[in-house]
């Protein structure tokens, strides 16, 4: 049996508020990754099942390693398709919030969503969530909203209605978002659920395959240059950090999606506990952070970067010039000098 989390009352609450709506809108997050697209087309295929009019509403396009998702094809990208976004978010009687908490992450669909009448349940996993929603059910300690998805599915008492695709879509993003189970993966209660989706009949090695083992050749030889030539490791606190420009990226043919995981290498370095990846956009410059045991890269991120995000994965963004963002990234270090040196130290021990 699976432990209870999201309390009795959200589910009650949850289940009426589905069942008065006919019309449902589902979003998720600005660049959407596999538990964004995970518990997204996991909730699509499951209202579905249950008879609903559903769409799925991202800001903006996602990673080619998740196109093979059974739904995909349904998503209406924003940045695409303004006014039928606009259209679908304006006849919604339902808006689900996935994997975001605050209405900045879904960019110009935003006001959009502030505007509408609709009722709005939020299901999510990242800290503080903001009130704009009648229902948040907000769990920062469960590793992933497609492992949140399938949780809240099962306590309204619908598993017969998670069908294979759904079952699909939740694995994928319980999968991402743990680095196919290498992080915030401790807990019992995901391989029960795992389990259960297994038994809906999922190929969970080929679910691998198809998000891992799916590289273009400029891809892989991208990986190669950053790791030679890009990676700087700061041994004195026990950092590394990787940085590239839009050039570079034009030179490997970037796609998106194609940088993903990067910033996670390096902490398979003996002694390194946080790496940061700056990333030159055409407007701005992305940072990604991950640490391994307890440095807090989201306050870091906040400190530095008005960013934010989980304890061991954050991010933020810089506009300016990307050399600026890395010395900015440069001089703050020595300010956590004796928290990463203790959190090296306490790893080794
Ligand atoms: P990633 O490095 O995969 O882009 O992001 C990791 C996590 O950091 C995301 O799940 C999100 O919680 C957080 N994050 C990334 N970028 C930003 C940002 O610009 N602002 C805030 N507040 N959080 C971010
Ligand atoms: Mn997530």
């Amino acid at each position: 049996m699976l432990n209870k989390i999201i309390p009795e009352q959200s589910i009650q609450k949850a289940k009426k508020i589905i069942e008065r709506s006919d019309k449902i809108a589902i979003l998720t997050h600005v660049s959407p990754d596999g538990d964004a697209m995970g518990s997204s087309l996991g909730l699509y295929h499951f209202l579905l099942q249950m008879g609903k009019s559903v769409n799925v509403l991202v800001p903006n396009n996602f990673p080619g390693f998740l196109k093979w998702m059974k739904g995909v094809k349904d998503v209406v990208v924003y940045e695409w398709k303004k006014p039928l976004a606009r259209e679908v978010i304006e006849a919604a009687d339902l808006i689900f919030c996935l994997d975001f908490n605050i209405l900045k992450r879904i960019e110009q669909m935003g006001p959009l969503v502030e505007r509408s009448t609709a009722k709005k349940i939020m299901i999510d996993h990242h800290l503080a969530p903001d009130p704009f929603c009648d229902l948040t059910i907000s769990h920062p300690e469960i590793s992933s909203t497609s492992e949140l998805m399938f949780r809240f599915i099962c306590r309204m008492g619908f598993f017969e209605y998670i069908d294979k695709n759904c079952a699909e879509c939740i694995y994928v993003g319980m999968m991402t978002d743990t680095g196919a189970f290498t992080y915030n993966s401790n807990s019992p209660h995901i391989y029960y659920i795992i389990s259960e989706l297994l038994q809906k009949g999922i190929d969970k090695d080929a679910i691998y395959n198809k998000v891992y083992s799916n590289f273009s050749e400029s891809r892989i030889r991208l990986e190669g240059y950053v790791l030679y030539k890009k990676m700087k490791i700061f041994k004195e606190y026990n950092t590394s950090l990787i940085f590239l420009s839009l050039e570079e990226q034009k030179e490997f043919q970037w796609k998106k999606g194609d940088t993903e995981g990067f910033v996670n290498i390096p902490l398979s370095i003996e002694g390194i506990v946080f790496s940061a990846f700056i990333r030159e956009e055409e407007e701005l410059v992305k940072i990604s952070f991950r640490s391994k045991g307890n440095f807090p890269t989201n306050l870091f991120a906040a400190a530095t970067f008005h960013g934010g995000g989980h304890l061991n994965a954050s991010g933020g963004e810089y506009y300016g010039r990307l050399e600026d963002a890395v010395a900015l990234f440069e001089q703050a270090l020595p300010l956590y000098a004796d928290q990463l040196r203790e959190n090296a130290k306490s790893r080794v021990e």
